[in-house]
């Protein structure tokens, strides 16, 4: 495999309408006669608004064709404004497309989760459409891959598990050719395919996840994922006035950050480029001249705070029914349960007759593991609450970020501090 491949990945935010497809092709230009293998995100919010047409075609509103149809009509108006009214692009989207109204045009009879997949992962097919075709309208050497030729996933639907071994021979024997001949690979983040031919997603925010895996599978010399941030900061600037870039960090403090929570980079995306040792590049593809942060391994710096919020959070109080002990065959029994339900624990604290855990808030997957949990167990379940941690901690920004809470739960461990807190009600005098 060549070794002088990179991979870029741009997001939903990157690929959003007519202008913020030019830019990306400009960034793309900055990088003349590399090969690239380009991983885009369905275009803006395209993966709500699909997400949707699944919720109504499932509880048969009848409005499942025209949310299609705003999707569809989203698409066709970004393509008028790249190429004009006559360019063989809506063709592709059309098939594009019409692959879903066979699907909700018939009754509902497999299941959810295989649904949501054939019909959400159309945002993505569609964006890389649009860019392939208008990086070639802009005279660059570039062709589209279908990605569910090449990442091969079980039949997990929703949250497709890589069959590495498989992804790899595909990549090596499809790969290649293709950058024969091209500079530019255009292909979909966030969709696999399994061994029948079925589409499968990893997961909301997987396509930082599928440059990965791509990464990996070419050797590439290096990641680079283009968002609307100047690169990783200390904290979301969504939620903290005074936030800062990080130039380094380390794979490790990068998996450590994204596993409690930080948004910026999808959780799975740090191990497979760690594994073979390939830079991953955060940058900006608003200001696409500034350095970014680079996350490689042996990072000699002293890290500021990080701070990560995670909302949505529950806890859960398990306790014994009749005033034993909590033991390590109850605790057996809990951890089976929470793997059995796919529920991640983001924090957990043992006590004599008491377990507390805290969890994300996942509608129906939790309400099955609670029904199943007070089969045996006293419950108290604790929500609307957040989940802060601060990496690198000091005692000044933990009192602020804790100031005017209730602190239910907290624990320090190594320069990292986790608290889930309770907004405390405003009490107005009168
Ligand atoms: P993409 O377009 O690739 O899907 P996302 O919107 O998922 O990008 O991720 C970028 C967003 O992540 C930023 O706009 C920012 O609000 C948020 N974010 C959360 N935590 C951080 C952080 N520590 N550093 C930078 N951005 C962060
Ligand atoms: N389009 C998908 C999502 O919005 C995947 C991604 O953007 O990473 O979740
Ligand atoms: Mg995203």
């Amino acid at each position: 495999m060549t070794n002088t491949m990179k991979v870029f990945k741009f997001g939903g935010a990157s690929v959003k309408d007519a202008d913020a497809i030019r830019n990306v092709a400009n960034i793309i230009k900055r990088y003349p006669d590399e090969k690239i293998m380009i991983v885009v995100s369905a275009m803006g919010k395209t993966t709500n608004a699909l997400e949707k047409v699944v919720e109504a075609y499932s509880k048969k509103t009848g409005e499942a064709f025209a949310l299609l149809e705003e999707v569809k009509q989203n698409h066709y108006k970004v393509a008028t404004e790249l190429f004009g009214a006559d360019h063989p692009v809506f063709s592709l989207l059309n098939d594009t497309f019409v692959e879903i109204e066979w699907v909700i045009e018939d009754d509902q009879q497999d299941g959810y989760d295989y649904i949501y997949d054939q019909i959400v992962s159309i945002g993505e097919m569609a964006s890389t459409r649009m860019l392939a075709a208008f990086l070639v309208h802009e005279q660059q050497k570039a062709s589209w891959l279908d990605v569910r030729d090449v990442i091969r996933t079980d039949d997990t639907f929703r949250e497709g598990r890589v069959d590495w071994e498989t992804t790899g021979s595909l990549c090596q024997q499809k790969i290649p050719g293709l950058f024969e001949k091209n500079d530019l690979i255009v292909t979909q983040g966030f969709i696999g395919g399994t061994q029948e031919n079925f589409t499968t997603t990893l997961g909301r925010e997987g396509s930082d996840y599928s440059a990965a895996i791509l990464a990996f599978q070419l050797n590439a010399e290096s990641l680079s994922i283009w968002k609307d941030v100047p690169g990783i900061l200390t904290g979301d600037p969504r939620l903290f006035e005074n936030v800062q870039k990080i130039d380094r960090l380390s794979y490790k403090e990068a998996i450590e950050m994204t596993y409690y929570g930080a948004k910026v980079i999808h959780p799975k995306t740090i191990k497979p480029l760690e594994n073979k040792n390939i830079p991953l590049y955060v940058k900006s593809f608003v200001d696409p001249d500034g350095e970014g942060t680079l996350i490689s391994t042996d990072v000699n710096v002293t890290y500021p705070p990080v701070v990560v919020v995670e909302p949505k959070q529950v806890l859960l109080h398990i306790s014994t029914r009749d005033f034993s002990f909590v033991t390590e065959r109850h605790l057996g029994f809990l951890f089976q349960q929470f793997d059995k339900y796919r529920i991640k624990i983001n924090m957990m604290q043992n006590m004599a007759i008491s377990f507390t855990v805290c969890v994300t808030e996942r509608s129906e997957r939790l309400a099955l593991l609670i029904s199943e949990l007070e089969k045996e167990f006293k419950l108290v379940v604790d929500r609307n609450l957040e989940l802060i941690t601060v990496r690198h901690y000091t005692d000044e920004i933990v009192e602020s970020l804790a100031g005017g809470k209730i602190i239910l739960f907290e624990e320090y461990i190594r320069g990292t501090m986790s608290m889930v807190v309770k907004e405390v009600p405003k009490m107005i005098r009168k």
